[in-house]
Protein backbone atom coordinates (compact mmCIF):
# COMPACT_ATOMS: atom_id res chain seq x y z
CA UNK A 1 0.00 0.00 0.00
CA UNK A 2 1.89 3.02 -1.05
CA UNK A 3 -1.06 5.42 -1.07
CA UNK A 4 0.04 8.22 1.90
CA UNK A 5 -3.76 8.82 2.52
CA UNK A 6 -4.43 5.36 2.33
CA UNK A 7 -1.77 4.83 4.95
CA UNK A 8 -3.25 7.23 7.30
CA UNK A 9 -6.65 5.67 6.93
CA UNK A 10 -5.48 2.42 7.40
CA UNK A 11 -3.56 4.06 11.39
CA UNK A 12 -0.11 2.78 9.49
CA UNK A 13 1.19 6.19 9.16
CA UNK A 14 0.70 9.06 12.02
CA UNK A 15 -1.69 12.01 11.49
CA UNK A 16 -3.35 14.85 13.91
CA UNK A 17 -7.34 13.04 13.30
CA UNK A 18 -10.01 15.20 14.80
CA UNK A 19 -12.64 13.92 12.83
CA UNK A 20 -13.94 10.08 11.56
CA UNK A 21 -17.08 8.14 10.84
CA UNK A 22 -17.96 5.44 8.50
CA UNK A 23 -17.04 7.41 5.44
CA UNK A 24 -14.34 9.91 6.18
CA UNK A 25 -11.69 11.42 8.35
CA UNK A 26 -10.54 14.57 8.61
CA UNK A 27 -6.47 15.66 9.70
CA UNK A 28 -4.29 18.75 10.42
CA UNK A 29 -2.42 19.58 7.06
CA UNK A 30 1.47 17.81 7.89
CA UNK A 31 2.63 21.45 6.00
CA UNK A 32 -0.31 23.79 6.72
CA UNK A 33 -0.95 27.04 4.65
CA UNK A 34 -2.95 29.36 7.02
CA UNK A 35 -3.46 28.91 10.99
CA UNK A 36 -6.40 26.33 10.08
CA UNK A 37 -5.63 24.08 7.51
CA UNK A 38 -7.51 20.52 8.10
CA UNK A 39 -7.60 18.20 5.06
CA UNK A 40 -10.73 15.98 4.80
CA UNK A 41 -10.60 12.16 2.65
CA UNK A 42 -12.80 9.47 1.94
CA UNK A 43 -11.70 6.37 3.64
CA UNK A 44 -11.98 4.77 0.12
CA UNK A 45 -8.90 5.13 -2.08
CA UNK A 46 -10.73 7.66 -5.07
CA UNK A 47 -7.51 8.45 -6.51
CA UNK A 48 -8.96 12.85 -7.62
CA UNK A 49 -12.23 14.32 -8.49
CA UNK A 50 -11.87 13.47 -11.84
CA UNK A 51 -12.46 9.75 -10.48
CA UNK A 52 -15.45 10.07 -8.54
CA UNK A 53 -18.26 8.32 -9.87
CA UNK A 54 -21.57 9.71 -10.57
CA UNK A 55 -22.80 7.50 -7.47
CA UNK A 56 -20.68 9.20 -5.23
CA UNK A 57 -21.51 12.83 -5.40
CA UNK A 58 -23.07 11.78 -1.71
CA UNK A 59 -19.90 10.88 -0.50
CA UNK A 60 -18.79 14.90 -1.75
CA UNK A 61 -21.76 16.39 -0.36
CA UNK A 62 -21.01 14.53 2.97
CA UNK A 63 -17.43 15.97 2.93
CA UNK A 64 -18.89 19.51 2.63
CA UNK A 65 -21.24 19.31 5.25
CA UNK A 66 -18.04 17.68 7.77
CA UNK A 67 -15.78 20.80 6.81
CA UNK A 68 -18.34 23.26 7.25
CA UNK A 69 -18.78 21.43 10.51
CA UNK A 70 -15.23 21.62 11.55
CA UNK A 71 -15.03 25.43 10.40
CA UNK A 72 -17.21 25.79 12.69
CA UNK A 73 -15.20 23.86 15.45
CA UNK A 74 -12.53 25.14 14.82
CA UNK A 75 -13.65 28.41 15.23
CA UNK A 76 -13.59 29.94 11.13
CA UNK A 77 -16.97 30.10 10.26
CA UNK A 78 -18.20 33.56 11.55
CA UNK A 79 -15.17 35.45 9.50
CA UNK A 80 -15.18 33.47 6.56
CA UNK A 81 -13.01 30.11 5.17
CA UNK A 82 -12.11 28.44 1.98
CA UNK A 83 -12.66 25.13 0.46
CA UNK A 84 -10.55 23.74 -1.87
CA UNK A 85 -9.88 20.11 -4.41
CA UNK A 86 -6.95 19.81 -6.33
CA UNK A 87 -7.40 18.05 -9.23
CA UNK A 88 -5.14 16.75 -11.38
CA UNK A 89 -0.96 17.88 -12.14
CA UNK A 90 -2.09 21.36 -13.06
CA UNK A 91 -4.68 21.58 -10.59
CA UNK A 92 -1.87 21.74 -8.49
CA UNK A 93 -3.05 17.97 -7.20
CA UNK A 94 0.14 16.29 -5.54
CA UNK A 95 -1.38 13.66 -3.10
CA UNK A 96 -3.09 11.06 -5.93
CA UNK A 97 -6.20 10.22 -2.74
CA UNK A 98 -9.10 12.73 -3.10
CA UNK A 99 -9.00 15.54 -0.79
CA UNK A 100 -10.73 18.60 0.63
CA UNK A 101 -8.99 21.52 2.10
CA UNK A 102 -10.15 23.78 4.53
CA UNK A 103 -8.40 27.05 5.00
CA UNK A 104 -8.50 29.46 7.64
CA UNK A 105 -7.87 31.61 10.52
CA UNK A 106 -6.52 34.99 8.45
CA UNK A 107 -6.99 36.98 5.24
CA UNK A 108 -6.73 34.32 2.90
CA UNK A 109 -4.79 35.27 -0.67
CA UNK A 110 -7.93 36.74 -3.23
CA UNK A 111 -5.76 35.04 -6.27
CA UNK A 112 -7.65 32.05 -7.60
CA UNK A 113 -4.84 30.82 -9.87
P1 LIG B 1 -2.63 18.66 -2.82
O1 LIG B 1 -1.57 19.55 -3.42
O2 LIG B 1 -4.01 19.23 -3.00
O3 LIG B 1 -2.51 17.24 -3.32
O4 LIG B 1 -2.41 18.68 -1.27
C1 LIG B 1 -1.78 17.65 -0.57
C2 LIG B 1 -1.65 18.11 0.87
O5 LIG B 1 -1.35 17.00 1.66
C3 LIG B 1 -0.53 19.15 1.07
O6 LIG B 1 -1.11 20.32 1.64
C4 LIG B 1 0.42 18.43 2.03
O7 LIG B 1 1.00 19.31 2.97
C5 LIG B 1 -0.50 17.42 2.69
N1 LIG B 1 0.17 16.23 3.20
C6 LIG B 1 1.03 15.42 2.56
N2 LIG B 1 1.41 14.40 3.34
C7 LIG B 1 0.76 14.56 4.52
C8 LIG B 1 0.74 13.84 5.75
N3 LIG B 1 1.45 12.71 5.94
N4 LIG B 1 -0.04 14.30 6.76
C9 LIG B 1 -0.77 15.42 6.60
N5 LIG B 1 -0.80 16.14 5.47
C10 LIG B 1 -0.03 15.73 4.44
ZN1 LIG C 1 -5.35 6.32 -1.13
Amino acid sequence: MECVFCQIVAGKLPSDIIYQDDEVIAFRDINPQSPTHVLIIPRKHIASLAELAEGEASLMGHMVNIANQLATKEGVAQNGYRLVVNCGQEGGQLVPHLHLHLLGGRQLSGTMG
